[in-house]
């Protein structure tokens, strides 16, 4: 395979560490563009070391002028905690930082792949969620800094392919976990492990019968691959995710199970615009990617689990 020097923005994060070490396990030279927001060095620490590895600390909001073959847009904060934080830089973030990046599409005559997310589909009416829906978003609530940004970064892809003949690629992110997520970023899978492993109330908000469809980060990652070699027509949106629908309740006692925690779940008010039901409709993955996911969901939390256990222990904190 012909080997290419690839920029990943957001690289330091938990979904763009693994892309670099993956696309590096492949023998490419890999860019990493992060400006440490949610992203850490820790990270990507083990890839320091690699030759091929290059780390550039640099805001995507800010141009940027570099030369690459290719590009994966990943800078964007996205746990709703991190990106409610500075719900102005997150837009910004969506808006101006991808017509930066895309603008060095253009100029690179490079192909560019967007991370999308479920949260273009709100709190959908339609399930499961095939990417012809157009989704039930809130405009104006917590939640539409990061909705609606990515929306518009999607907007802005269509139109600089259609305007620019940029080379792009779409994809949908649905609910992806696995280790180097961010310990206090909020997020269910983070927050039900290390409850769980410090023996602390599991905090499931609402009732619980709201539904996720937990994807392992090994998956994600070969889906994105996959799809930034796919054929040129392929431009998306394509959902990658994984299509079996937990409901939050059940993934608590699951967590419980594994972890043989005396954890006890308690209930707590559910936040606002917080989706009933997430689940991917996979037929595009499937039939245009040849891509499926492999990992089961145990397995992929036994991985998780055994990630947090460490840190907490290293870190004294259990
Ligand atoms: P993350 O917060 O761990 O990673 C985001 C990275 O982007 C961080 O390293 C952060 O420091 C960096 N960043 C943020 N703003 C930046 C800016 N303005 N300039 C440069 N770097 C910036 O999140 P993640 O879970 O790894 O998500 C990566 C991407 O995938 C995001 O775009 C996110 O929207 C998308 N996504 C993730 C999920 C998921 O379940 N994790 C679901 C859907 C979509
Ligand atoms: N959630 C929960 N307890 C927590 C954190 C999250 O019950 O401690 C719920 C949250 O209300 C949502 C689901 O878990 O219904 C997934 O939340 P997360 O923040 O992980 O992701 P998103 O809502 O963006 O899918």
């Amino acid at each position: 395979m012909l080997m290419k020097k690839i920029l990943i923005t957001g690289g330091a994060g938990f979904i763009g560490s693994h892309l670099c070490e993956k696309l590096l396990n492949e023998g490419n030279e890999v860019i990493c563009l992060d400006n440490f927001f949610t992203g850490s060095k820790d990270n990507i620490y083990n890839l320091m070391d690699n030759k091929k590895f290059e780390l550039i600390r640099h805001d995507i909001i800010k141009p940027l002028l570099i030369e690459v073959d290719e590009i994966y847009n990943l800078a964007c904060p996205a746990s709703p905690i991190h990106y409610q934080h500075n719900a102005i830089k997150t837009i910004k973030t969506n808006v101006l930082g991808i017509i930066n990046v895309l603008g060095l599409a253009k100029r690179l005559h490079v192909p560019i792949l967007q991370a999308s997310t479920s949260e273009v589909y709100g709190d959908p009416i339609v399930h499961p969620q095939r990417e012809d829906y157009w989704g039930n978003v809130n405009p104006i609530g917590i939640r539409s800094c990061y909705d609606e940004g990515k929306r518009v970064a999607e907007t802005l892809m269509m139109d600089y392919h259609r305007q620019n003949k940029v080379d792009i690629k779409i994809i949908r992110i649905f609910n992806t976990y696995g280790p180097r997520m961010a310990e206090d970023d909020g997020r269910v899978v983070s927050n039900f492990i290390t409850q769980a492993l410090r023996n602390q109330d599991i905090t499931v908000y609402g009732e619980g019968n709201q539904t996720r469809s937990f994807c392992y980060v090994s998956d994600l990652v070969d889906g994105m691959v996959k799809m930034m070699n796919s054929d040129r027509e392929i431009i998306g949106p394509i959902n990658l995710g994984n299509n079996t629908e937990t409901p939050i309740i059940e993934f608590a006692r699951r967590i419980i199970d594994i972890t043989c925690s005396k954890s006890k779940i308690i209930h707590l008010p559910l936040p606002q615009d917080d989706p009933v039901r997430r689940c991917p409709d996979l037929t595009l993955a499937k039939t245009k990617l040849g891509w499926d996911h492999k990992v089961k969901l145990d397995d992929g939390l036994k991985e998780t689990i055994k990630y947090f256990e460490n840190k907490l222990r290293n870190e004294k904190k259990i």
